[in-house]
């Protein structure tokens, strides 16, 4: 079976790489020609176009940063609608807003083709170890003949419900993983002006109720200045949109999210859009005056 790769940036690069270590043949297509190289180097096959790629794959796999390029990508011109046969299947596992994975799902399904949304949660180094959570909607025996696909690239994956469902499950995660974010942050801020070392504070309550996943992947580049992305401001920013547009839709308020929404437009102005989403402690730094250095 050829699969069809489409979006090779800091996690498309390290997911295609592990489907081609898994012996399955890949045809690539990026903007950055340096991923495509790197990508060749390894036995991958590469494309002119998307409807070109798609013409040649059973399976089309897209990791794009959101709703207009992955629209772009599927449905425009020279797009995977136009070279994708009956049957085709597309798994998009970038991040996407739900009512935009049902428009392309319904315009797929008027050519046969199926859509999977199934997005991700785990950041780059579960990308490269292969241990990414992923997190289904679309037909379920679509995700069970194509489970095994997307379970090279996973620890966990997780059927959720019709078409959309998995990046309803993804805009659920996004936001404990930013109000986690916040609560860290104003956690080492007290800690700090408090006159106790931060990181023997995380020491202590990390293993109690508060410790979390997040905790630990970002308390440590709080303190350490290390605001490498990971994951970008930049990219919580439209998550978090794509939140807000789904619950105003369906008519439910988030008051943290959309308060935590607007700390990130404020780091944003001050450059931060490029960092990973730890920085977020800068809003509280910017407010208390003081930095959670240990
Ligand atoms: P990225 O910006 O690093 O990669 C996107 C890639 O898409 C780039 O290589 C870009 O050149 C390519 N691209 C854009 N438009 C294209 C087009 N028209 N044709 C071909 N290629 C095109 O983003 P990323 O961090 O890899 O994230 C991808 C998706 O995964 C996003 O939706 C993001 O929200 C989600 N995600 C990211 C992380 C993370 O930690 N980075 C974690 C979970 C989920």
């Amino acid at each position: 079976m050829k699969i069809g790769f489409i979006g090779l940036g800091i996690m498309g690069k390290p997911m295609a790489k592990n489907l081609v270590k898994a012996g399955y043949q890949l045809a690539v297509l990026d903007l950055n020609k340096a991923s495509v190289e790197e990508l060749k180097a390894m036995g991958a096959e590469t494309a002119s176009s998307s409807s070109e790629l798609a013409s040649r794959c059973e399976v089309i796999i897209t990791m794009l940063p959101n709703s207009p390029q992955v629209k772009e990508v599927v449905l425009g011109e020279n797009g995977v609608i136009e070279g994708a046969k009956p049957g085709t299947v597309v798994i998009d596992m970038s991040s996407i807003a739900p009512l935009a994975s049902r428009e392309i799902y319904a315009a797929l399904a008027e050519k046969g083709v199926d859509l999977l949304d199934a997005p991700v949660s785990g950041g780059e180094p579960k990308a490269i170890d292969g241990t990414l959570a992923v997190m289904v909607g679309g037909k379920k025996e679509v995700f069970d003949k194509y489970y095994d696909i997307m379970k090279t690239m996973a620890a966990s994956v997780v059927y959720v419900g019709e078409s959309g469902a998995g990046n309803v499950a993804k805009l659920c995660n996004q936001v404990v993983v930013a109000l986690n974010i916040s609560a860290v942050s104003e956690a080492l801020i007290l800690a700090k002006k408090a006159g106790v070392d931060p990181d023997l504070v995380y020491q202590a309550i990390r293993g109690g109720l508060a410790g979390s996943t997040v905790m630990d992947a970002k308390a440590p580049m709080m303190m350490d200045r290390n605001f490498n992305p990971g994951f970008r401001i930049d990219l919580h920013i439209k998550d978090l949109n794509n939140v807000l547009e789904t619950s105003h839709g369906v008519g439910v308020p988030l008051p943290l999210t959309a308060q935590v929404m607007e700390m990130m437009q404020a780091i944003k102005l001050d450059g931060c859009g490029v960092e990973d989403h730890s920085s977020l402690v800068k809003y509280y730094e910017k407010l208390a005056n003081i930095e959670v250095t240990r």
